[in-house]
Order: C-alpha cells, then sequence, then structure tokens
C-alpha cells in the first residue's frame, strides 16, 4: 500500500517538506522508502535515528548483539537501563517512540552467506554499520546481486570513511574495486583494540543517513565512484576518485 502524505505528517516532516529537494513528492518518495541497516553499534544507531525521523516507511534492522556498557560511550540510542537486552529489540522500541508510523522489521541474527539474500532482497538500501570486513565485502556482492544502493561506513579511532554504490547503475564501481585484496579485520575497524572516538561514530553515521536520504530524493550528487575520508584529528575530509576494475565481481 503506498503511504500517502497527510495532515499530521505535514507537520512533522514541514522543515524538510519545505526543502526544495525534497517537496511533498519527495516526502512521499521517503514514506515509502525500504532501508536495511546492517550493524546497530556506532554507526547503525545514528542511521536509525535520522532515518526514523525523516519518516522512511519500513526500516529493517539486523544484530545479533546485547547492549553492554563499553557501547555507551558512542551508541546513541542506548542507556544504562538497556544493558543486556538484544539491540534490536530496544530500538525496534525507541524508533517507534520517535515514529510510530514506522514499520520496523527486526532480525535478531548475524548475517552470513546462508541468509544475506533473503535479508537484502526486500529492501531497496543497503545500509553497512558492520565492524568488519567480511560483512562489508559480503553486503558488496549481495547489493551487486539485486542491484540495490549499498552505502558502506568503516570507522577506526579518528578516522571513518563512507562510500556509496548504487548498483542499478552498470558503471558503478564496487568495494572491491577500491581494495586490491580484503584487508585483514585486525588491520583497521577494531574498535575494540584500536578505541574509536564517539563522535567520529556520529559523523560517519550521519553522513550515511544523509547519503540515503539523497538516494530516495534522488538527487544525483552522490558519492559517486569516490570514497569519502575523514580524519577529525586533523578536521579533514577529502574525496578520493576510484576507477571500475576490469573483471571485477561488478562487472555487468
Ligand atoms: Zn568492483
Amino acid at each position: 500500500m503506498i503511504k500517502q502524505i497527510n495532515k499530521k505528517n505535514i507537520e512533522r516532516y514541514s522543515r524538510q517538506i519545505i526543502l526544495k529537494n525534497v517537496g511533498p513528492m519527495g516526502q512521499k518518495k521517503i514514506l515509502n522508502s525500504k532501508v536495511l541497516i546492517i550493524g546497530l553499534g556506532g554507526l547503525g544507531c545514528p542511521v536509525a535515528d535520522h532515518l526514523c525521523r525523516a519518516g522512511v516507511g519500513t526500516i529493517g534492522i539486523v544484530d545479533f548483539d546485547k547492549v553492554n556498557l563499553s557501547n555507551l560511550h558512542r551508541q546513541s540510542f542506548y542507556s544504562q537501563k538497556d544493558m543486556k537486552k538484544f539491540k534490536v529489540d530496544v530500538i525496534k522500541k525507541k524508533i517507534n517512540l520517535i515514529n510510530p508510523k514506522i514499520k520496523v522489521k527486526k532480525f535478531k541474527k548475524a548475517i552470513t552467506e546462508n541468509n544475506a539474500n533473503s535479508l537484502v532482497k526486500n529492501f531497496d538500501i543497503i545500509i553497512d554499520g558492520s565492524d568488519n570486513f567480511k560483512t562489508k565485502f559480503l553486503l558488496n556482492k549481495i547489493s551487486i546481486k539485486y542491484n540495490k544502493t549499498l552505502i558502506i561506513g568503516a570507522i577506526s579511532k579518528f578516522d571513518g570513511h563512507v562510500f556509496t554504490f548504487n548498483f542499478k547503475n552498470k558503471n558503478e564501481p564496487c568495494l572491491k574495486c577500491f581494495y586490491q585484496s580484503e584487508p585483514p579485520d585486525d588491520d583497521l575497524l577494531n574498535c575494540e583494540r584500536e578505541g574509536i572516538l564517539g563522535p567520529v561514530a556520529g559523523i560517519i553515521g550521519s553522513l550515511q543517513a544523509n547519503e540515503a536520504l539523497k538516494m530516495i530524493l534522488q538527487t544525483k550528487n552522490y558519492l559517486n565512484k569516490k570514497i569519502l575520508i575523514l580524519d577529525a584529528l586533523k578536521l579533514s575530509f577529502k574525496k578520493v576518485l576510484f576507477n571500475k576494475k576490469k573483471n571485477c565481481i561488478c562487472k555487468k
């Protein structure tokens, strides 16, 4: 059923409907979009927060973990009373406290080769908030297969990366085009060992939500063929262009 804008949600979304790039038509697109978030940690929390407030109609959330004390310095949806609860349960509840109209589909599991197809294929946009390259490369492969949009975030220490791939485009490069080989997981991304500053997770997660909304609104100027690199210590953002590799898995 196509969701329409009514009097109530005009007020709720008025500050974004007023934007030229959104308008009533754009808001209707947001209300009817389906976004899957994999990983409900430092990245997944701000992504879920921004997208439910913006009115993304269906939000899928995938995570097998429970909230623990070391999550609280950066994972903005959780409080101390959520300790030992499953993250998907906490987030579903909070999303619906913020915006009761959002349909939340929760998946209390890790994404694997066996379930990735069924998880990914029913959503339009896939957002990676995972903390490991194995998951990122799996999402890359499955998103190519189903021509999805994939928005990847990676964080470590004071550094953050964002990629956006629209696999509906024939000439779109993929994560494998950028990394010659799969980086070992203890190389980057290990918040437990390497550490992470909370705001870095917030910035990168917010950028991923921003990219998702732009993709829904079809604003065209997404992070196309580039990686965005944040160095929060130097406070520098740079975009680095990279090319589609010959004979990569993204070849169509
Ligand atoms: Zn590729």
